[in-house]
């Protein structure tokens, strides 16, 4: 029986588990993954978290679980399944896993969020074939080569600065003529002299009969079509939330975001919520590991009330 059970290992997560072992309670920190940092891993670089200017997403994601390690966190690997609640006395919750059940007093949920698929012909049939959702993992292969990235966010404009050190030329795809990306990134992306950004324009289809050929475009302002050759495309459209296993245990919006404040209580007695499935206005890392803490800090608030 654990005090609490955070699910996730990510930035929330971990910032929760560092919080919760220094308050002095039995917890454990239950991912699919063994490999800790979520979609961290994903990031070439990160440039905004405090004290650690420049440092790839796999090099903070280890300092990450190299603090927990050293704090004694228990980590368990293992896909949730399912969650049940109330057992009596205490309302026990039960979390299901494919590696056995565990039992915890409370729960912190920080599961994170996966990437959105474009829904485009060529995609799914293409995907490992030059269609891609991690520059970080798939970048090498293009090396001296011609990619597309679609999207116009942190996650794309990151990605095409990644790829344009490795590839011959980059094409940045975006819907709209404006990015969404921080300006830093935007600045950082203008100055380099092999990247290109298509403005305006939707990926219609990916082409190609083994492997990536080109990508047919619809130019939303023209009303044109056009083709263009690459040989891979890397998928940057956003993410979403991994909640669906919470649906019916605690309240979410239409998005399946689960609704808490600051604090973040959720509509559930001792489950709390940290990190991007939290219904917030900023998913940064550093919003994530304070979400962890402050999950705790209520956690706390809530033992001492009674
Ligand atoms: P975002 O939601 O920020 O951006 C998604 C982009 O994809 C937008 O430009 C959007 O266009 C575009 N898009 C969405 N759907 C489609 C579609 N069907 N076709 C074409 N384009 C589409 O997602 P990101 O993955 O970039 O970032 C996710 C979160 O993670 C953000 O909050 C980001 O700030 C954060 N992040 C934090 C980092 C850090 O802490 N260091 C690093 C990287 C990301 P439009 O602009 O028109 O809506």
């Amino acid at each position: 029986m654990y005090d609490v059970l955070i699910l996730g290992a990510g930035p929330a997560g971990l910032g929760a588990a560092i919080y919760g072992i220094r308050a002095g309670f039995k917890l454990a920190v239950i991912d699919q993954s063994p490999v800790s940092g979520g979609q961290v891993l994903n990031t070439y670089e990160v440039d905004n978290y405090l004290g650690l200017p420049m440092i790839s997403g796999g090099d903070i994601s280890d300092k990450f679980r190299e603090h927990a390690d050293k704090l004694g966190v228990e980590f368990i690997t293992a896909q949730v399944t399912g969650i049940e609640t109330g057992k009596e006395p205490e309302n026990i919750k039960t979390v299901k896993t494919d590696n056995g059940d565990y039992e915890a007093k409370a729960l912190i949920l920080a599961t994170g969020a996966e990437h959105m698929h474009l829904g485009v012909k060529g995609e799914n049939e293409l995907s490992g074939m030059g269609v891609s959702y991690c520059a970080t993992c798939d970048g090498a292969f293009f090396r001296k080569r011609t990619v597309a990235v679609v999207g116009g966010g942190d996650v794309a404009v990151e990605d095409a600065i990644f790829l344009a050190g490795i590839c011959r030329r980059v094409y940045l795809i975006h819907r709209r003529d404006k990015l969404r990306a921080a300006d830093i990134l935007q600045k950082k992306l203008m100055s380099l002299e092999n990247v290109e950004i298509i403005w305006d324009s939707e990926v219609k289809e990916i082409k190609g009969s083994d492997v990536v050929e080109g990508v047919e475009l619809f130019n939303k302002k023209s009303n044109e079509c056009s083709s263009l050759e690459v040989n891979g495309v890397f998928i940057a459209v956003g993410v979403k939330p991994v909640t669906e296993m919470f649906k019916g245990l605690v309240e979410m919006n239409e998005g399946g975001y689960i609704i808490a404040g600051e604090d973040c209580c959720t509509s559930a007695e001792g489950i709390y919520v940290a990190g991007d499935i939290r219904k917030k206005p900023m998913r940064q890392i550093i919003t994530a590991v304070a979400d962890g803490a402050n999950a705790i800090n209520s956690l706390q608030n809530a033992l001492m009330r009674g």
